[in-house]
């Protein structure tokens, strides 16, 4: 779809804690690099043998300039400190380093004022070992600010305005993220936008914004299953008198009389609460750091596992803890090999 739209697609691995597995399914899938926002996981990739242009899409620690400079082809940028660190560390490796600006129109995450970019481009081309790759921007994230005509025209127009002033061709032009989606399909003319960097709405099939299913993708590709180690019929309602919690927040809870209450081996380190899709039948009611804990119609087993569905937030916490033991199946193979791997698996 996005090809159609002349739009490359940077697959984001960052929610995948740098998966070859993920990353090699991305890139089956038709992306044309990866993009991760830690060079832990770019490193781990090309260890791997991952073998596509790596992009650091966050901007790169000063602490790490060299590990940046050998591992990721491209870094996201907006200081001037730490691009001539990047240019000092590819000098002293005999190598080139490519760089996207980052511009700031609105969300107020990273980028540069554009007003600023025509000043800092100057400078930039000045230095040894480094290559202005391109521009971009990233909206919908801190703030939630739409991508539409406007931003996105402003940075179409910058484009221009670089290209015409310093004489030279930006060969990215990174117009946003999962959210950029629907600007992208509604719009008959996307300017000068030619890649979008794509995590969630690869990985759970839905767009970011108002968090609809994208038609034709999967939005179950990841299930998440929790071992339940406790099950007991319980009053809905604390006895004693009530202060913090454990997290801080006041305890609320409304009379239900005696509940089927279990706790899954899972907590907040592992999962964010809000995040988490019970199955029909189940409701989530709280969780500590180590325990999940739910009300069902009937009593579970101890040992039985619950499943849950995902959202984004929830599954990047989820693949990046220590405590989830990541399982990849193919999906040809039936639930029941599923069941039956999980079950060899712990
Ligand atoms: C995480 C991230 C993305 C991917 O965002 P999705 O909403 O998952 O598509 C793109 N760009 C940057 C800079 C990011 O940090």
């Amino acid at each position: 779809m996005m090809g159609e739209r002349g739009i490359a697609v940077t697959g984001v691995t960052k929610a995948g804690l740098g998966s070859t597995e993920v990353a090699d399914a991305m890139l089956r899938g038709g992306v044309r690099g990866l993009g991760d926002s830690r060079i832990e996981n770019i490193e781990a990739m090309n260890a791997a043998g991952v073998s596509a242009p790596m992009t650091l899409i966050r901007s790169p620690m000063m602490s790490q300039v060299d590990r940046v400079v050998q591992h990721a082809d491209v870094s996201f940028n907006t200081e001037m400190d730490v691009i001539k660190m990047l240019s000092h560390s590819a000098r002293s490796s005999g190598r080139m380093h490519r760089i996207v600006l980052m511009v700031e129109l609105g969300d107020l995450r990273e980028g540069i004022m554009p007003s600023d970019v025509e000043g800092i481009v100057r400078k930039i081309l000045h230095l040894p070992n480094i290559e202005l790759a391109g521009i971009g921007t990233n909206l919908a994230c801190r703030s939630g600010v739409v991508p539409d005509t406007e931003n996105m025209g402003e940075l179409s127009s910058l484009v221009n305005t670089i290209e015409a002033t310093f004489g030279l061709k930006l060969d990215i032009v990174s117009g946003g993220n999962s959210a950029n989606l629907q600007w992208i399909i509604n719009s008959k003319n996307p300017g000068r936008i030619n890649d979008l960097r794509l995590g969630e709405s690869i990985l759970l099939g839905r767009e970011p914004l108002y968090r609809e299913p994208i038609p034709d993708m999967h939005t179950n590709a990841f299930t998440l299953f929790a071992e339940v180690i406790e099950s007991k019929l319980k009053p809905s309602l604390p006895k004693g008198t009530l202060a913090q919690t454990a997290f801080g927040e006041q305890q609320v809870a409304t009379d239900q009389g005696t509940v089927a209450q279990s706790i899954l081996a899972l907590g907040r380190q592992d999962i964010d609460l809000n995040g988490l899709h019970a199955p029909p039948g189940i409701e989530v009611l709280d969780a500590s750091s180590d325990h999940l804990i739910i009300a069902s119609a009937q009593c579970l087993r101890i040992g039985s596992a619950v499943t849950f569905q995902l959202d984004y937030s929830a599954l990047l916490r989820a693949m990046t803890s220590p405590f989830v033991s990541k399982m990849m199946v193919n999906r040809t193979i039936s639930s029941a090999t599923i069941e039956k791997k999980r079950v060899a698996a712990a």
